[in-house]
């Protein structure tokens, strides 16, 4: 073990080779720990400063610091980078040649360098753990640790093989990083690296430069491509950004739409030839205002600093992910947003996905309260900022004034009654129909479909009449969110009544929902009074509709035919 070092010699490395004067947050204690030989988890936001807390106890440390990375595309940017700096690194990943690799075993073994970045399946070989026993190495660093973890974004079989290394080197000091916070990963971590005597560093989720937006799809009559597009124009026209979508397919038309609109965008997929991602890539960090619209393929130890935007056209799969991809926004600590836009249809989707999946019932357990979770951030009435970081275990004590949710505060309603309504449509047409008949039943809309079904004569046909086509979709999207309302697993879209809406469709339990932020920000000086002006003139509507239903059922008295289960 080392002894520890003088705080004067860290700083002095930090300086020398970085030309940083001090050290960010957490950072000096974590260099503290592993110089001592001490093991660390470290959660730290995107854009923290992870890489200096094993790079410098690498060269304060006798031997060559060892790191695990799953990015085999970004260690050679890694490595030049810290060669420039006279750091003696190299690395060893299925991209070398095998002269090229022969050259840095070689410097392994006489121990000329200082940093060895490995990918995981390289690493874990036969013959690279044997080289690696008969060389010197300070430490081992498995960066973006939550690869270990099954219930993450990412997870890397390869990286469950790496608890090995605490098997194989029990006296080296292993330090795990992530920016993924959450328990469930975190255990995952520490059980497959046995970091159970690991010093646990945890900084600040909170990323206070980053505006956080939910947008309801169907604000701008063109649809979210046109949203996104006036979105880009009104706030953040010529800046670098990150759009991400679902498929590979809608990747490639949003791209080549926005393109033709006049916006600089590029498509990346894991379709695409490795090549053309490359280029993609060395295009949005090289040059200005380029966006780049991706699957979740994109991203991951991408630093860009001034990436001004990341916009969502599709949910992500979890908190974590969407944490994760929201955070390569402004990483430079200026302004930025992280905008997304969602409708129903996206709600019945993964809510179908998650139906449909043939995974463990235990693990479907799971990615329902993943989903649930993230359900709730996005029809949350309060502070979004506060919603993410309680779901890291943080709490934030104020209200942070900066989200949608802060700047124009949605109302809720009391829609118990219309509630009851649509479930109650569903119910009446045999759970088998989508949110668009279920709305043509309610506003009495006699539809050949209606029509052929015979679903005019039910009680409930033209019951919801007070209510605009839209207010429906606001309300079913939030019944399925909450649960209220399931979805097929066969994926036929037809919204299910579940066990959860007997209590409200008795009347033992009332719903409040939030009524929808209807209307952008229209530009960046006028975002808040524009914005809010017109998002109460268009909620304006939507109450005095909602006034009208509620009296005119005070003054129908009777039980109303919906509630069904009182038949
Ligand atoms: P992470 O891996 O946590 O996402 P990085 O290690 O890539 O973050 O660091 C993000 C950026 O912050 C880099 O540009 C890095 O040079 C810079 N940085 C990190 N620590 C410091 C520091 N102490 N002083 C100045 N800049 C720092
Ligand atoms: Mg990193």
């Amino acid at each position: 073990m080392t002894a520890s070092v003088p705080d004067a010699q860290v700083l002095h490395v930090l300086k020398s080779v970085w030309g940083y004067e001090q050290f960010r947050g957490v950072q000096q204690d974590i260099v503290r720990a592993v110089v001592g030989g001490e093991n660390a988890l470290v959660l730290m936001p995107t854009g923290g400063g992870k890489s200096l807390c094993y790079q410098v106890p690498s060269l304060l440390r006798k031997g060559v610091g060892v790191v695990v990375s799953p990015l085999i595309a970004l260690m050679k940017d890694q490595v030049d980078a810290l060669r420039e700096n006279g750091v003696r690194a190299a690395y060893l990943n299925s991209s070398l040649s095998p002269d090229a690799a022969r050259e840095v075993e070689a410097a392994l073994l006489s121990g000329e360098l200082d940093l060895l970045y490995a990918a995981p399946e390289r690493l874990l070989t036969p013959r690279t753990l044997d080289l690696l026993a008969r060389s010197e190495v300070a430490l081992f660093a498995i960066d973006e640790a939550h690869c270990v973890s099954q219930w993450g974004h990412d997870f890397r079989p390869e990286y469950q093989g790496l608890g090995v290394l605490a098997e194989r080197f029990p006296d080296l000091p292993r330090l795990a990083l992530t920016a993924t916070a959450d328990e469930r990963t975190r255990a995952d971590i520490i059980r497959v690296l046995s970091l159970e005597d690991a010093h646990l560093f945890v900084s600040s989720f909170d990323r206070p430069n980053i505006q956080y937006r939910i947008q309801q799809k169907g604000a701008g009559k063109a649809g979210p491509k046109s949203e996104l597009l006036d979105f880009i124009r009104a706030e953040h026209p010529g800046e670098a950004g990150i759009v991400y979508c679902l498929s590979r397919r809608s990747v490639e038309e949003t791209a080549q739409w926005l393109s033709a609109q006049g916006v600089a965008a590029l498509p990346y997929h894991a379709g695409l030839s490795p090549r053309e991602r490359n280029s993609a890539q060395e295009r949005f960090l090289q040059e200005e205002g380029l966006i780049v619209v991706a699957t979740v393929a994109f991203g991951m130890g991408i630093d860009k600093s001034n990436v001004r935007f990341v916009a969502h056209l599709d949910l992500p799969k979890s908190l974590e992910g969407y944490y994760q991809e929201t955070g390569r926004a402004g990483r430079d600590g200026l302004p930025s947003t992280a905008w997304m836009t969602y409708g129903l249809a996206d709600v019945v989707n993964v809510r179908r996905m998650l139906a449909q999946s043939e995974a463990p019932e235990h693990v479907k357990r799971v990615e329902a309260g993943k989903l649930d979770s993230l359900l709730a951030y996005c029809e949350t009435a309060s502070c979004r900022r506060q919603v993410l970081l309680g779901y890291f275990g943080e709490t934030l004590p104020e209200p942070c004034g900066n989200c949608d949710t802060c700047l124009n505060p949605p109302q809720t309603f009391d829609a118990t009654r219309p509630a009851q309504m649509a479930l109650s449509a569903a119910i009446r047409t045999g759970n088998r129909f989508g949110a668009a008949h279920l709305t043509d039943v309610l506003l009495g809309n006699a539809t050949e479909r209606v029509r052929g079904l015979g679903h005019h004569q039910l009680p409930t046909f033209g019951v919801g009449k007070m209510l605009p086509d839209r207010a429906w979709r606001n309300i079913m999207r939030q019944l399925v969110a909450l649960g209220y309302l399931t979805t097929d697993a066969a994926g036929h879209g037809s919204l299910i009544a579940s066990a959860k809406a007997g209590p409200l469709l008795k009347g033992e339990e009332t719903l409040w929902l939030r009524e929808d932020v209807l209307t952008p920000p229209s530009s960046k000086k006028a975002r808040r009074s524009a914005g809010a002006a017109a998002l109460g003139a268009q909620a304006g509507n939507l109450f005095e509709a909602l006034r009208a239903l509620r009296l005119k059922l005070a003054r129908e008295q009777a039980v109303p035919p919906y509630v069904i289960f009182n038949d």
